[in-house]
């Protein structure tokens, strides 16, 4: 096959909410054929107007073409609309936001239903759809053979990422990494109430604390590493014991500033427990083992 023709494998999308409309235009406009179906008819009509063929029904746009990629709202929202479809012998490839749990039992009611499954996390928003430079990518699992056939027009709208054979995994990677930004998120909050009341700029303290993080984010790497050896007291610079003899300073300030301690708190009553059991020299790492139930 030549690339010419890989890049213009047809695609059916169901869902053109904010994301699924964002994905339409990339394949659209990198030439391949797209039959679209969207619950609201409207939506639609922006699409035909830009070349997107509309069907009438999820099932008649799943009968279009091997290639059936859904970004509905929920889990619920994909029974909903394939309820009628035939899916013998389609490819599907599920870009729903869900749980690990959710993407296995997808998986396998794919498969009874005789077609092929691949689930996806899509580590971007709308905006940065379409737009390579912007960094966002999909997180696919699921079959491998499927993922490689439709590598190439899946790689259009944003990067891929393939993270096992396990369907589960692209949503546990995906909801992994979304963790981790509520809790940067939730510190940052934290920060910016902890200056409101002073009269500093927000925009002052801004690029210090992006730079901040970004300075800080390698520690990851250094967690991993602990995390494989299972020596937590591994390359240590702040050991834990340092770290919780400063907490009384990170809540007298937030007394201070009349702020709730609320988001941080959990965290420091994590590292008081893990010090409690005699780990003062390890890393901050020996809190995962507490949060692992
Ligand atoms: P929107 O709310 O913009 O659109 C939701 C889509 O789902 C619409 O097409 C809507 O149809 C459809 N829908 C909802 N309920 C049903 C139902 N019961 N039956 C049939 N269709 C239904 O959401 P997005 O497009 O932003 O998100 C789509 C998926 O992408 C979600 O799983 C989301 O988590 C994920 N995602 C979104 C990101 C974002 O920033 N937007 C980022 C990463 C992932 P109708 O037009 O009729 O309401």
């Amino acid at each position: 096959m030549t690339q010419n023709t890989v890049e213009k494998t047809p695609v059916t999308l169901l869902g053109l909410g904010a994301m699924g409309a964002a994905l339409a235009r990339t394949w659209l406009a990198a030439g391949h054929p797209l039959t679209v179906w969207n619950r609201t008819p409207a939506r639609s009509a922006a699409l035909a107007a830009e070349g997107a063929k509309v069907a009438g029904s999820a099932a008649e746009a799943v009968a279009a073409n091997s290639l059936v990629v859904v970004c509905l709202l929920d889990d619920a929202s994909v029974d909903e609309a394939l309820a009628g479809a035939d899916l013998t012998g389609r490819d599907l490839v599920n870009l729903v936001t869900g749980t690990p749990a959710q993407a296995r039992a997808r998986a396998e009611w794919a498969r009874e239903r005789g077609a092929r499954y691949l689930d996806g996390g899509i580590m971007a928003v709308p905006p940065m759809i379409g737009a390579p430079e912007a960094g966002g990518y999909v997180f696919y699992s699921g079959s491998r053979e499927l993922f490689e056939r439709h590598r190439r027009t899946l790689g259009v709208p944003a990067g891929t990422t393939y993270v096992g054979e396990d369907a589960g995994f692209a949503a546990l990677y995906d909801v992994a990494l979304l963790s981790a930004m509520y809790g940067m998120s939730a510190g940052a909050a934290h920060a910016f109430a902890l200056i409101r009341k002073e009269g500093i700029d927000p925009a002052s303290l801004a690029p210090l604390l992006a730079d901040w993080l970004v300075a800080m984010a390698p520690g990851i790497h250094l967690t991993a590493d602990q995390l494989r050896s299972g020596d937590y007291a591994k390359g240590v610079v702040s050991n834990l014991a340092m770290q919780v003899a400063g907490v009384p300073t990170f809540l007298g300030t937030a007394e201070q500033q009349g702020v709730s301690p609320e988001l941080l708190s959990p965290y420091f009553e994590l590292m008081r427990r893990r010090l409690a059991d005699g780990h003062g020299e390890e890393d901050l790492t020996g809190v995962i083992d507490l949060l692992i139930r």
